[in-house]
């Protein structure tokens, strides 16, 4: 089976963010592999693993997310592949799912690709929608668990995530599947495994490689702009500490103090 997993570079999870001049900013902390990527490229591995094949990894971003893919060849991608280009700077969900849609046309014969369910930064969890929309191809989101894949029959069995329960869905391959925790336990690199990926050269698309029109990705093809972006405001907040002889004394006080705010 040929797996493809999108995997995007985001700020570190204890990152401050800051709006500057409407932009947000994210100051020199480190970036990672978006947390729920972890599971998709997880998946990818374990279903090579039953199933042969080859694991590829992609990214859309700037020369910063060529670490990001480096990680997915040290845990035991096979290959990957950064999609930059001027050009993409300001694209929306749409231009990005249009843009990965094509590198996974020119990687050839895919069954399947899996995404995170989410980006921790953008947050839309649109991409995947989109992407299979832009392939033609099944989408199934949320899953939780790959059931079964019979590759000769093209069909899959997942079981989606749902507050009040799961729902099991058959559908055919190739399909785009976004996936969420608790779906697997992502492995970490092994040393061997970073020190081939730190050799590793990765192959860079940019638009005209993948037959882009420029006016069709970046701000000019962007359905969605986002022209302002601001901070919430700080919240006013002040801490009263009760005191008293016992606990029996503090918790009466503490009970009366919530009566009072009508918090009970
Ligand atoms: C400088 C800048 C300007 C921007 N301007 C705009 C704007 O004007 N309008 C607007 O709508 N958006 C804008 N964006 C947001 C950006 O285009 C989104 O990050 C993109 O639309 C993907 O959406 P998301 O991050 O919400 O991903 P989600 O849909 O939440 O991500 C779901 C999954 O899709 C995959 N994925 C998402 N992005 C990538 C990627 N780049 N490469 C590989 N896999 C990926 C991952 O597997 C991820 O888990 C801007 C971003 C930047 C950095």
């Amino acid at each position: 089976m040929n797996i493809v997993t999108c995997i995007k570079q985001v700020p570190d999870t204890a990152a401050k963010l800051q709006v500057v001049d409407s932009h947000v900013t994210w100051g020199d902390s480190p970036l990672i592999v978006n947390p729920w990527d972890e599971y998709a490229y997880e998946e990818a591995l374990l279903l090579k693993e039953k199933f042969g094949g080859k694991a590829t990894a992609i990214s859309m971003g700037p020369e910063t997310a060529n670490e990001a893919l480096k990680t997915c060849l040290a845990v035991g991608c096979d290959e990957a592949y950064l999609i930059s280009d001027a050009a993409l700077k300001g694209s929306d969900a749409s231009a990005t799912a249009f843009t990965l849609a094509k590198a996974i046309q020119k990687l050839g014969e895919v069954d399947l690709v899996l995404l995170g369910k989410q980006a921790i930064d953008g947050d839309t969890g649109l991409t995947a929608a989109m992407l299979g929309r832009y392939l033609g191809w099944t989408v199934l989101t949320q899953v939780i668990k790959i059931v079964e894949i019979d590759p000769k029959a093209k069909t899959i069995k997942v079981e989606r995530f749902m507050e009040e329960g799961r729902q099991v869905c058959s559908a055919k391959i190739p399909a785009v599947v976004s996936v969420i925790k608790g779906i697997n336990e992502p492995r970490y690199p092994s040393f061997m495994g970073i020190r081939k990926a730190a050799k590793a050269a990765i192959p860079k698309w940019g638009i005209a490689d993948l037959g882009i029109d420029p006016t069709r990705v970046g701000k000019t093809g962007a359905f969605v702009v986002w022209p302002e972006i601001y901070p919430m405001p700080v919240k006013e907040t002040k801490v009263e500490i009760i005191e008293g002889a016992s606990p029996q004394e503090i918790a009466a006080k503490l009970a009366d103090r919530l009566i009072a705010e009508k918090v009970i």
